[in-house]
């Protein structure tokens, strides 16, 4: 079925002309009046001094020493050996396809800060021992483990190893390109005995080969005859020792809860292990708890190009034992001599097949790829990439070192997630331990906008995991007490893995989240029988979760939801969140929507549904109430939304104090009760409802909250920044929006939260595509009526991205006073699409429309509190229901009229 087709039969897909489109020109600000003077000017009253750490611009590009890591649009460069820490390095430069990781070890295996080798989903649990226990708390960890590592061949002149720490180099250049997906390393080593070599590596995990990587490494003799030695391995390196291990000197020690748990039992059991020919090598264990099983093989060729063309002394050795298994090349060459030897590695693992079983597998890839070749599976990595591109790229007109950047970020959101397939995207993708590997929210509100508008089919993969998860998920909620599925708020394998329920299991927003994430995929698609499908389980299931934790007050006026945690972590057990309410709110709305439209346009899937669920309409009608009672927490004097109940009557942190002035990031310096105790917020929260449900709120309302909390908001969370660029812009903070941009661009890049060396922070990533799209770029879909109003950046000279929808491929270019769209590929035209107050139908001919000049706004300026009004305001706080319009606006679910929600608001 195709998009259109979709439209006209989906059951509550919207049409592209949707016509109920919000129109962001549209406001319903009325800015002089004199209440909302008087509101900005009892905020700004209490406006604190910035609470996050960089409260002047970041210089971050400033922080990049281009010396080490010069520009270049297509590739990240490491020019200096050592240049980039260690740790941060191998992360910045880790390749993955989304089932297999590699962090950027050299092939020599030292120096290393962390040896990473990761397979999705391959995890060993622990339990987990609660000094207090207590009923329903998280009983198994989950960790993901090191993979056996086939990263290893170790380069030996004259029985001389190679480790770059200490070698005399030159020439040397480590690059990574995002068009090939390749990493390569070139250097000039003058070995000990004063030798000259070229040494040429180069490593790739293939996105078309799910379970390959390939690498090589050539060897050129230039003024000398030598003895080279060229050692292959697979090694266990999750129990075996290292003794080069310099973890701790590169990443510190000291506490960190992002961090991995360490697992000081042994973890993986060898079953098997198995030799055939003299270069292929495989090996199989079993984790210890979890009992999954993982299998590695490696297969060689080799070429030995002498300048006479005389076959020079070769070798060949091969050991394999139960933790490590080796391939020797011995080669006794003349000066001008050039080696290369080729390895191809595959992976398979499970979760109930025995080891021998995947190494029969994994010699099955290796048969088939070895056929194909290593230098045509980089041709096909590289075909496959520019079709990705093709559809994801976004360009900064003329800005080379922010281009390189954006693709950098963009680079990591494919590595996550191309091939996850039947696993979710962790955190920190496939490149290092951090956040132990595990699945959070990170993925539906951070990473699925990205892959639902470029590469639809991977957002449909990570959706059908979540779906997965669906048993696990209504067992979670029984064993609370809850009907329908809760969600894990951090797991591997679905079951909850977050010890600490407080900033863990509260945060029942998660449910919320892959709904939102599930109805904008279905909107970017028109992808129906997902819905109708997978999409209705979750939607009801979810329905009845909310219904369930919630509850109607005693005068059924308002619907309220206790004790969570909203996405700021800072407040934690909180009553009446405003995001979590907001999203319950839209998730209920979107259920009934989906069941009505059913009931309407697919009767028959609509009485399976009913039947499978003993559902009736009265149910669905409840799930209305609700979602139109929901209570949204407003404080009418400060005219904001509270955060959450309890929030305004909470302590100030005085941030000026040299002395007691936090330390960041506050999770690390101070007891969580220290933290609760303030209004200080650790990410975005309120403001990033104000963005994933934005036509619900007022301008005024938008500006009112931003002012509010964006001096609260420490950005503790890397998910934080780019959250409020995204607001900052659409508020017409342009200073405040780029600034918070490139916090976000470089925050691994230049280690702006100094945890890059545990792996890249993918979901601002995934918030870097946003701000570009959503922020400067304009892009709006809510209920799938896009919209089109951007704002570009002054120092920018224009701004180019694609969103597919239902299949078309549209680009848009932002010029400072035009828009040009164009659909670029596919068979039919998209609108109509309110463009900068424009209605229009978008096909192959380009179609330009000039956009009005937009005001810049400057936020309030800061000032310090003052007591006597702080008492005031917390007493106001204190009594909500005074404070806080009963009826929340309906109109969210799938027709989604913005008006009517704007007018019902107040
Ligand atoms: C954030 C969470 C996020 C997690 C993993 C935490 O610091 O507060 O929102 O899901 O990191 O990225």
């Amino acid at each position: 079925m195709n998009g259109e087709d979709a439209a006209k039969v989906g059951a509550g897909v919207p049409t592209v002309s949707g016509g109920s489109g919000a129109d962001p020109s549209e406001s319903k600000v009325t800015p002089g009046s004199k209440t909302s003077e008087e509101r900005r000017r009892r905020r700004r009253e209490f406006e604190p001094t910035r609470a996050d750490i960089h409260h002047h611009l970041v210089d971050a590009e400033g922080m990049m020493d281009r010396d080490v890591t010069p520009v270049d649009e297509w590739r990240l460069i490491e020019a200096k050996p050592g240049g980039i820490p260690l740790g941060v390095a191998e992360t910045l430069f880790a390749q993955s396809n989304g089932y297999i990781g590699m962090r950027a070890n050299p092939a020599e295996g030292r120096d290393s800060a962390e040896h990473g080798t990761f397979i999705n989903g391959l995890h060993e649990t622990w339990h987990i021992r609660h000094a207090e226990d207590a009923y329903g708390l998280a009983r198994e960890g989950q960790s993901i483990i090191n993979a056996p590592d086939s990263k290893a061949m170790r380069l030996y002149i004259d029985d001389e190893p190679l480790r770059l720490g200490n070698a005399e180099v030159h020439d040397y250049e480590r690059s990574l390109d995002f068009r090939d997906g390749i990493l390569r390393r070139r250097f000039t080593w003058r070995t000990p005995g004063g030798k000259n070599v070229r040494v040429t590596s180069e490593r790739m995990v293939s996105f078309q080969e799910k379970h390959v990587a390939v690498m090589s490494l050539e060897v050129e003799l230039l003024d000398s005859d030598a003895a080279v030695a060229i050692n292959s391995q697979i090694l266990n390196r999750q129990d075996g020792e290292d003794e080069y291990h310099d973890s701790d000197a590169a990443q510190g020690s000291e506490l960190d809860p992002r961090r991995a748990e360490t697992l000081h039992d042994r973890v993986l059991n060898p079953t098997f292990q198995a030799e055939s020919g003299s270069e292929r090598s495989t090996l199989a264990f079993r984790c210890a708890r979890s009992k999954m099983t993982v299998a590695c093989a490696m297969d060689h060729e080799y070429t030995v190009t002498t300048p006479d063309g005389e076959a020079p002394f070769i070798e060949i050795d091969q050991r394999t034992e139960q933790d490590s298994a080796q391939v020797l090349y011995h080669v006794n060459a003349p000066k001008g001599t050039v080696i290369r030897l080729e390895k191809f590695v595959s992976y398979h693992s499970s979760r109930h097949v025995r080891g021998e079983e995947l190494a029969f597998r994994c010699a099955r890839t290796l048969n088939r790829v070895r056929r194909i070749g290593l230098r045509t599976l980089q041709e096909n990595q590289k075909e496959w990439l520019e079709r990705f591109w093709d559809r994801s790229d976004v360009v900064i007109h003329n800005q080379p070192e922010l281009q390189q950047a954006v693709r950098w970020n963009i680079w990591q959101l494919i590595q996550a997630s191309a091939r996850a397939e039947f696993q979710g995207i962790p955190a920190k993708g496939m490149t290092g331990t951090g956040y132990g590997g595990h699945y959070f929210w990170d993925t539906e509100i951070y990473v699925l906008p990205f892959l639902s508008y470029t590469s639809p089919a991977f957002a449909r993969n990570a959706l059908r995991f979540r779906w997965d998860m669906l048993e696990a998920a209504w067992s979670r909620a029984d064993e609370l007490a809850h009907d329908g599925a809760l969600f894990p708020w951090r797991t591997i394998n679905g079951m909850e893995s977050s010890a600490y329920y407080a900033a863990g299991t509260a945060q029942y927003h998660i449910d919320a989240d892959i709904v939102y994430a599930l109805m904008k995929y279905v909107y970017a698609t028109g992808d129906v029988d997902f819905l109708l499908r997978e999409g209705t389980d979750l939607l009801l299931s979810t329905a009845r979760f909310w219904m369930s934790l919630g509850f109607f007050d005693a005068e059924r006026k308002e619907f309220q939801i206790h004790s969570v945690t909203g996405p700021d972590e800072y407040n934690t057990v909180v009553n009446n969140n405003l995001y979590t309410n907001v999203m319950a709110q839209y998730n209920l709305d979107a259920a009934a929507d989906v069941i009505r439209q059913m009931m309407t346009e697919r009767p028959e899937a609509f009485r399976e549904v009913c039947h499978r669920y003993n559902l009736e309409m009265a149910e669905v009608e409840e799930w209305e109430e609700a979602a139109a009672k929901m209570y949204i927490p407003f404080n009418e004097e400060l005219g904001i939304h509270p955060q959450d109940d309890q929030f305004l009557l909470r302590k100030r942190w005085n941030l000026d104090d040299p002395e007691a002035g936090p330390k960041r990031p506050l999770l690390l310096h101070y007891h969580p009760l220290t933290i609760y105790r303030h209004q200080i917020i650790k990410q975005a929260d309120v403001v990033l409802a104000l963005f994933l449900q934005g036509n619900k709120f007022t301008d005024e309302e938008k500006r009112a909250d931003y002012d509010y909390y964006d001096p609260l908001t420490t950005g503790d969370s890397s998910l934080s920044a780019v959250v409020q660029s995204i607001v900052a812009a659409e508020l017409g903070y342009g200073e405040k929006a780029i600034d918070f941009f490139i916090r976000g661009l470089y925050v691994d890049l230049a280690n702006l939260h100094g945890n890059a060396a545990d792996g890249v922070h993918v979901a601002s990533a995934g918030g870097v595509w946003q701000s570009l799209v959503y922020g400067f770029g304009g892009f709006r879909d809510y209920g799938g009526a896009f919209t089109i109003d951007p704002r570009l950046p002054d120092e920018w000279e224009g701004l180019t991205y694609r969103v597919t929808i239902y299949g078309c491929r549209l680009r848009v270019t932002v010029r400072r006073r035009t828009v040009e769209v164009v659909v670029e590929e596919g068979d039919h035209a998209l609108g109509p699409i309110h463009i900068a107050g424009h209605e229009v139908i978008v096909g192959a001919e380009p179609i330009t429309i000039v956009v009005g000049e937009r005001p810049e706004h400057e936020p309030p300026a800061e000032s310090e509190p003052d007591e006597e009004d702080l008492a005031r305001i917390a007493e106001q706080a204190d009594s909500p229901s005074d404070a806080s319009p009963p009826a929340a606006p309906k109109g969210t679910g799938m027709q989604g009229d913005p008006a009517e929600s704007k007018a019902a608001k107040k």
